[in-house]
């Protein structure tokens, strides 16, 4: 396929997940809209480590999609969420977002600890997109922390933060470099 083509693919994934994101705001003080946050993923693959492959950059703009827009009260289930997104991107997209979902049925520890045992197990294009986001999070908490978040569980996140990093070991040295840096602002 040409650039052309696999830029447009990469630029629809970025307007179907402003439009899916577009009422959610993260959790800083300032309710900055949600859609920055898969924007960020995108330059710090793109652009900070110079990562072209589409299907993960189309994966980073999409990574929050199903955990964030589907499955709840009045939106589509998570299985239909799927199909759209394998039709419209692709199933190896699809496959690389659902292997950085949680599976938001069950406990919060849970889903932390479960990040933490399979993180080494997903797929390596999956592991760049794992990569960004856990550097993008460290960066909000460090520039534009969630409002309510005291000093300890910032650092409580830092740390577990690192310790799923530290399941993804040589994937990426650029990626792995971007989130030590990230890591140095821990409060
Ligand atoms: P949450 O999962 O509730 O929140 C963190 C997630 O929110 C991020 O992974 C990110 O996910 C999203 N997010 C939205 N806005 C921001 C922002 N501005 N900055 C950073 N992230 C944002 O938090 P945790 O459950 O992970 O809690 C962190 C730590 O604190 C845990 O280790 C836990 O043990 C501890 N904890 C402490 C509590 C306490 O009261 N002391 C209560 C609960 C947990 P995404 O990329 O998907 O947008
Ligand atoms: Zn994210």
């Amino acid at each position: 396929m040409t650039t052309t083509v696999h830029l447009a693919r990469v630029i629809e994934a970025i307007d179907f997940a402003a439009h899916a994101h577009r009422a959610q705001r993260r959790k800083d003080a300032e309710l900055t809209p949600y859609i920055n946050h898969p924007i960020t993923l995108l330059r710090i693959l793109g652009i900070e480590a110079c990562i072209d492959d589409p299907d993960v950059l189309c994966a980073a703009a999409l990574h929050d999609y199903i955990e964030d827009c589907c499955g709840g009260l009045g939106q589509m289930t998570v299985e239909q969420g799927k199909a759209i997104v394998s039709d419209r991107f692709g199933a190896q997209v699809l496959e690389y977002v659902m292997a950085v979902t949680d599976d938001k049925t069950l406990p919060k520890a849970e889903r932390k600890r479960m990040q933490v045992e399979y993180a080494a197990h997903i797929p390596h294009s999956a592991r760049l997109v794992k990569l960004a986001d856990k550097t993008a999070n460290l960066r909000d908490i460090a520039q534009c922390p969630p409002a309510d978040w005291s000093v300890q569980r910032r650092r409580e996140y830092f740390d577990w933060a690192a310790t799923v990093v530290a399941q993804l070991r040589g994937t990426h040295a650029g990626l792995e470099a971007l989130f030590a840096e990230a890591f140095a602002a821990r409060p």
